[in-house]
């Protein structure tokens, strides 16, 4: 049974799984290789409780306790200890998650389950970087995490039933609904995606139209509550760059990423956490 729960990476996703996890009534430590990113995650978890406490969605003794049952740190080890399921949300870099999971076998009880956030990779290739195959499996959380339903749980090649049980458990737990995904380069979601995405960003490098109308054409239109610009724009260009490239690398040339996601992304553009990508936001992250 998942009691403790450590997140490895305190970004835009570590933080939403952190502030979700502790609020389901898990004892969670987030690490981050950086200093400054776990401060940033520790003012962000804060600042996310008050605002819920004061629209009255959480109440201020759900706050208290699951502030008191989180811990930031740098310190893998430290944190990943007495973890019985450890989900990492660090870069969408194949090199970055196999030393970490190299390094989370060596550190974490034996019992525990390793999950990564990964929104286009192989768990297989990461679980094969670990002695225990059988408990490494993908959790595929969406952003933002505490507002979004789904989970997709993919099963690597030597995924475990048990392990498969106990990821869709704590998924439960944290209010969340799951599909279960068999191991594909970007599984259900990212797949279908990045590629509306991609065409979003290729049809405004045509001028077929302005961002604005495009998003307002698949909102209004098709029905998509947010449009594929906007959506970006909240992902992180340089993630959404960095899913791209591994899905062109391994389905084709279907996902060869449009030169406008490139140009953004090498001018610093990277949506709505620098501030700049196809929308430009104030201070406080609004358009
Ligand atoms: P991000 O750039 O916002 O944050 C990544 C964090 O990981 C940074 O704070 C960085 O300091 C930290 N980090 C880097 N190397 C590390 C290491 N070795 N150990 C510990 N921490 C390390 O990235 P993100 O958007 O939160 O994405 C994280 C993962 O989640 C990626 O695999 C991404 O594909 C996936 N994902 C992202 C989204 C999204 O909407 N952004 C959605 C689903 C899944």
């Amino acid at each position: 049974m998942v009691k403790t729960i450590a997140v490895i990476g305190g970004g835009t996703m570590g933080r939403g799984i952190a502030y979700t996890a502790a609020l389901s009534g898990f004892a969670v430590t987030l690490q981050d290789i950086s200093e400054d990113a776990a401060n940033r995650a520790k003012d962000y978890i804060e600042n996310l409780f008050n605002k819920n406490v004061e629209k009255g969605y959480v109440q201020s003794e759900q706050r208290e306790l699951a502030l008191n049952n989180l811990i930031f740190t740098t310190e893998l080890q430290d944190a990943v200890q007495n973890a019985d399921l450890v989900i990492e949300a660090a870069l969408e870099v194949m090199e970055i998650k196999i030393d970490i999971f190299k390094k989370l076998d060596e550190f974490a009880p034996a019992h525990a389950i390793l999950a990564t956030n990964t929104s286009t990779m192989s768990p297989t290739e990461i679980a094969a970087a670990t002695k225990r195959p059988g408990q490494c499996v993908a959790m595929h959380f969406f952003n933002p995490v505490h507002r979004m339903k789904l989970i997709e749980v993919i099963r690597g090649l030597d995924t475990s039933d048990a392990t498969v049980a106990a990821v869709k458990q704590v998924s439960e737990k944290m209010g969340k609904e799951t599909v279960e995904v068999n191991e594909f380069p970007g599984f259900v979601t990212s797949r279908m995606n990045c590629l509306i995405g991609n065409e979003a960003m290729n049809m405004l490098m045509e001028g077929v139209a302005s961002a604005e109308d495009i998003d307002k054409a698949l909102k209004l239109g098709l029905n998509h509550p947010m449009g594929p610009l906007e959506l970006a724009d909240l992902v992180g260009l340089d993630s959404r760059l960095r899913n791209m490239e591994y899905l062109y690398q391994n389905l084709g040339e279907k996902y060869r990423p449009s030169p406008l996601l490139v140009k953004y992304v090498k001018a610093g553009r990277l949506g709505k956490k620098s501030g700049q990508g196809f929308y430009h936001y104030n201070e406080n992250n609004e358009k």
